[in-house]
């Protein structure tokens, strides 16, 4: 079965003043939400992959305050790296997270890049990345797509058809795409995140207290599946 047909204008713009909405009463006050600094968003970005948010908060302080800087970051020992980074495993990832600052400090005069092609161009910088990024730091129309809102998109916008696969997956970065609005981006995306976090969830989503029931296509089977 195809993926399906993107919501219409009007759909995308009642899902947009509904989640901001949702959002400015309802979202969480985490520290990057009050920075557009590229290298505190690419840190944070980095730390949350795979990570939860409350194992992350402290490393995420600790982190910045040893080192403050992409340039403080290449510049340090790659032993103390990997140490400062303990205990949140993946440490793929301490790793990566320096070369980037290397290579930014190397090539780009010590700031991040602004672009989708060259944030793709590192290693440790994926689409869902590159689009925080984007986003979060530089203001940019981009679209985000991690396991938390392609879940959302699946069940608000499609609701049927194999939610895993790939054609599903392009589908729903392309409904990501055409949802981002040209204002209010940053809180966009975070909403996006945080109503998949906490309403939305994976497991037990609490639809009798979603503000989406009306438009969702999940809806009625979730209710179903929850009736005795
Ligand atoms: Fe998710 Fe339920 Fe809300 Fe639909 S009604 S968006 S399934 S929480």
């Amino acid at each position: 079965m195809a993926a399906g047909s993107l919501p219409a204008p009007s759909a995308r713009q009642w899902f947009r003043r509904r989640l901001l909405a949702w959002y400015r009463a309802n979202g969480r006050d985490l520290p990057w939400r009050r920075t557009d600094d590229p290298y505190h968003i690419l840190v944070s970005e980095i730390m949350l992959q795979q990570t939860q948010v409350d194992r992350v908060l402290p490393k995420y302080h600790e982190w910045l305050r040893k080192y403050p800087s992409l340039e403080a970051l290449a510049a340090a020992d790659e032993g103390d790296v990997s140490q400062t980074w303990r205990p949140l495993g993946y440490n793929i990832r301490p790793r990566r997270l320096q070369s980037i600052a290397r290579e930014s400090v190397v090539r780009y005069g010590g700031a991040l890049p602004s672009d989708q092609e060259t944030l793709l161009s590192f290693k440790g910088i994926g689409a869902y990345t590159a689009g925080a990024i984007r986003s979060f730091a530089f203001g940019q129309r981009a679209a985000i797509l991690d396991t938390n809102v392609a879940r959302v998109l699946y069940r608000l916008f499609v609701g049927r058809g194999d939610a895993k696969s790939h054609a599903m997956k392009k589908h729903l970065w392309t409904v990501s795409e055409v949802l981002v609005p040209h204002k209010h981006v940053f809180d966009f995306n975070q909403a996006l995140m945080d109503f998949g976090a906490t309403v939305c969830a994976a497991r037990q989503p609490k639809c009798d207290a979603c503000p989406m029931t009306r438009r969702c296509k999940s809806f009625t089977r979730m209710k179903a599946a929850r009736t005795p």
